[in-house]
């Protein structure tokens, strides 16, 4: 458990706690504030993300995701829901961009075999190999 930095970018900040503290598989959670945030959506049609950005504060009513593998290292994959000073929600895949006002974070490292994502051409998107 821990936390994160005024100004940090939430995604890359996530990914560095990962590579210094050597975990390879695991789950993350969070709450907190973002500054601002940009977000991706998948389209299923192109197979490509389309990423947007939310330029104002809003609360993290939720973050949840994974630490994986690909190519060898370390990566996490996030789902990002955040609610405006009306309690709107609006969410998607975390993207870096998003910047810390503050954030409590919690990672869980697993033991077990590596998880590996490879391109899985069905989707288009780096799937594990399983
Ligand atoms: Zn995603």
């Amino acid at each position: 458990m821990g936390k994160l930095k005024r100004g940090d970018d939430l995604l890359r900040a996530i990914g560095v706690i990962c590579r210094e503290k050597s975990i390879r598989l695991g789950r993350v959670e969070a709450i907190g504030a973002v500054e601002k945030a940009t977000l991706g959506y998948y389209d299923q049609k192109r197979k490509e993300y389309d990423f947007f950005t939310i330029g104002s504060p809003h609360e993290i009513t939720s973050l949840i995701g994974n630490i994986s593998l690909r190519e060898g290292v370390p990566m996490v994959h996030a789902h990002i829901t955040l609610s405006d000073e009306k309690g709107n929600v609006c969410g998607g895949h975390l993207a870096p961009g998003t910047t810390v006002f503050a954030c409590e974070i919690i990672i869980e490292a697993f033991d077990g075999p590596d998880f590996n994502r490879g391109l899985d051409k069905d989707t288009g998107l780096p799937l594990w190999e399983m």
